[in-house]
């Protein structure tokens, strides 16, 4: 194998001449650098690096410029070439592209998509330690790589089913509005705030076409969401997210729990009450993932605590009504109401009245068989998300990580083919 061959192969880049190599002491941290002097191919000299045109020279002589790659080992390796500036008839002077490495990067392809790969899997603090960079240079490579990526595809293209919905931030002082595919679980655009001004700005974006094209859209009951849906896109049927419904229930039993270990605590009743303490996950979790030891807890609490315990059931009774669907989740949920409105249990009287209210919306999400699973995944994973990206100062931060994770624009890693 020739050596300049070799050479392209481990820096991964084809189009490029290889001229001469140095060593060099990092001013960073005083280890050996590997610089490589390259240059583009004849064919990719000379062109515009936006659209790649073959454009009129501007510079006689270029400036140069370094670019990081991956490591060889140890060794970090840096690209050194000498660039130019063309004169673009639709792009005017601008830097000209070259082969190795995305306009205005600092980093070559196979570097900036090493970090992308690794941020969609990792903290941006462990990546940039792993790669030798900082968290900033990581943030600013993802956002590189989602936009190009982004700017390839069409992601409004194709919609029928779409999830509307909302996410907290920063302790739930900020939002961001989250546009799901309800049939892929694809996030297709989060913006911030959480207003009707985003969601009219969706359908501006999405244009009359496509909106025509829509036929659900299952959200979380809240006017500003259902409000403009309506006088944008009249047609669509209009649902509850199950998500939602099982979030309230949910959140109506930690509720009763609380309640009850405060009463129990108050009356100095310390043994019981640290006995409903140990309740908390058998209660709120699903069934399904309860461990033994949960649902011995469980049966116990059957025994003593009969409040506590139907209020449990009656979560578990509204989830086996988005469990059934059609028809027999209709029959189900008649029979959940009645249960509901006469279980002297506040918390769930209360939430009766709000389910009735909302009755012909969740009507539709058991007519059309609107599941649950998809947006809760999105959801828990967008949530994990807000975690990881609480570092972040901007709300573009945790929209770049959510797009890049969710919106499948996350880039295979150099050399591997794109598997999901
Ligand atoms: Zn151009």
């Amino acid at each position: 194998m020739r050596p300049t061959r070799l050479l392209r192969d481990l820096l991964g880049v084809q189009d490029m001449v290889v001229e001469s190599t140095h060593q060099e002491i990092s001013e960073e941290d005083s280890r050996w650098e590997l610089i490589m002097h390259v240059r583009p191919r004849a064919g990719q000299r000379g062109r515009c690096s936006r659209c790649r045109r073959r454009c009129v020279g501007y510079d006689r002589r270029g400036q140069a410029r370094r670019w990081r790659s991956l490591d060889w080992g140890t060794t970090m390796v840096r690209l050194e070439a000498e660039v130019t500036r063309v004169s673009c008839p639709e792009h005017g002077v601008i830097v000209a592209h070259v082969p190795w490495a995305r306009p205005k990067a600092r980093h070559t392809y196979a570097f900036e998509d090493t970090v992308a790969w690794w941020t969609a899997r990792a903290a941006a603090s462990v990546v940039a330690e792993f790669l030798r960079t900082t968290r900033r240079a990581v943030q600013a490579i993802v956002e590189r790589v989602v936009t190009e990526r982004a700017g390839q595809t069409d992601p409004l293209a194709g919609l029928r089913r779409i999830g509307i919905d909302e996410i907290a931030y920063r302790k739930g002082q900020r939002y961001l509005t989250c546009v799901i595919d309800h049939d892929t679980g694809r996030l297709v655009q989060a913006a911030e705030g959480r207003n009707s001004d985003t969601i009219d700005k969706f359908f501006d974006a999405l244009g009359e076409q496509r909106t025509k094209e829509l036929t659900h859209v299952p959200a979380d009951g809240a006017e500003w969401i259902h409000g403009p849906v309506k006088i944008r896109a009249p047609h669509v049927v209009l649902c509850l997210d199950p998500f939602h419904v099982i979030q309230w229930a949910t959140n109506a039993v930690g509720k009763v729990r609380r309640g009850l270990w405060n009463t129990l605590r108050e009356n100095g009743n310390t043994g019981q009450a640290s006995d409903v303490n140990r309740t908390r996950w058998a209660v709120l979790k699903n069934p399904e993932d309860l461990t033994g030891e949960q649902r011995t807890t469980l049966a116990a609490i059957a025994k003593t605590n009969n409040r506590l315990y139907r209020a449990y059931l009656l979560k578990e009774q509204l989830r086996a009504v988005f469990a059934a669907r059609g028809k027999t989740g209709r029959a189900l949920l008649a029979g959940w109401l009645t249960w509901a409105a006469r279980c002297r249990i506040p918390e769930f009287v209360k939430l009766a009245k709000a389910i009735q209210r909302y009755r012909s919306l969740i009507r539709n999400t058991l007519d059309h068989g609107l599941s649950n699973a998809r947006s809760e995944s999105t959801n828990t994973h967008l949530r994990v998300l807000t975690r990881r990206a609480y570092g972040f100062r901007s709300p573009q931060a945790l929209i770049t990580l959510a797009m890049l994770t969710r919106s499948r624009l996350c880039p295979p890693l150099p050399t591997r083919s794109t598997k999901d």
